[in-house]
């Protein structure tokens, strides 16, 4: 991999950090069942839900197509929705999850299952093939989930995870929020310092934002005008964003768990794409955009099921 075009700037970590520590951050409700299988399920259904969900859990819409629909008087978009249709099958049928039955799901299956207001999940095939491949390689390495993730620690965790495709990422985000999801229902015991957060868009905008990832000029140009990076400056990028927001973690003491959940919620309402609303905003004091008035977005990287 070549050079990284981008470098960690440590003032800006510290006093980030420093205003989190004070912000009482904390888990978002994984047993909202709206998303997520009830407590009193049973521990191997709730392993295949998640094992399964996660891994078709990135990017919903392309373009002006957003992934959008009304669910019970509810609207429900991008993950939300995807979480919350994966709940009505769920509650249906709780075996759909299982890895046998994955290993030879039909990709219209998937077609009439993820639809929003305008259609079909843009992907759908994609996510088919994903599903597929994590139940076969379930079935052929562990047989079951309960035994895939009976694990000692995190880096057995994420080799187990890597030989299926839709973990592959070498930035992991799919396999540490699955992570997160499984240690905040009480379901794999992880240090915490060995959980580290899922770089997403929100999680990268942000970060260029708030300037705790230092990026070269021509790198601000190329987000600026728009131009689709490649994988391998899409990866050495995203594993920057995730040092800075470890070195975040480790500075302020803070639960990455409980940080993940604030970022995620601010880059969908408050530091949105193009218009940010900082007014609103708890860390415009340390904000470089903010101070500056130059507002980049996440660089551009669209066809991907890394995240
Ligand atoms: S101050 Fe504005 S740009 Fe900075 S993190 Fe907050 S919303 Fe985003």
């Amino acid at each position: 991999m070549s050079r990284v075009p981008a470098s960690l700037n440590i003032d800006r970590i510290v006093s980030v950090a420093k205003v989190l520590s004070t912000l009482s951050l904390s888990r978002a409700d994984v047993f909202d069942t709206r998303f997520f299988p009830p407590r009193d399920a049973d521990t191997e259904s709730v392993y295949n839900y998640f094992l399964a969900m996660v891994a078709i859990d990135h990017r919903t819409h392309l373009g002006n197509y957003v992934f959008s629909r009304k669910i019970n008087g509810e609207v429900f978009t991008g993950s939300d929705l995807l979480w919350r249709l994966g709940m009505e099958v769920f509650n249906r049928d709780k075996s759909f999850f299982s890895p046998i039955r994955l290993s030879m799901l039909d990709p219209l299956t998937v077609r009439d299952w993820l639809v929003g207001d305008y259609g079909p999940v843009w992907d759908y095939g994609v996510r088919a093939y994903l599903l597929r491949d994590v139940g076969a390689k379930v079935v052929r390495h562990y047989g079951t989930t309960l035994r895939l993730f009976d694990v000692n620690d995190a880096d057995e965790l994420l080799n187990r995870l890597s030989i299926m495709i839709a973990y592959e990422d070498p930035v992991r985000k799919k396999a540490y929020l699955l992570m997160k999801f499984l240690v905040a229902r009480g379901l794999l015991k992880i240090r915490q310092g060995d959980i580290k957060l899922p770089i997403d868009n929100h999680l990268t905008r942000i970060a260029y934002r708030l300037g705790i990832v230092r990026l070269e000029d021509w790198v601000v140009e190329l987000i600026r005008q728009g131009v689709h990076v490649d994988r391998d400056l899409d990866i050495r990028l995203r594993l920057l964003v995730r040092d800075a927001w470890d070195a975040v973690v480790r500075v302020g003491k803070l639960d990455p768990i409980a940080l993940d959940d604030f970022l995620w919620r601010l880059g969908r309402t408050t530091c949105i794409v193009d218009k940010p609303r900082c007014e609103q905003c708890p860390l415009r004091s340390v904000c470089q955009a903010y101070s500056r008035g130059f507002f980049i977005n996440e660089h551009v990287h669209y066809l991907t099921y890394y995240y």
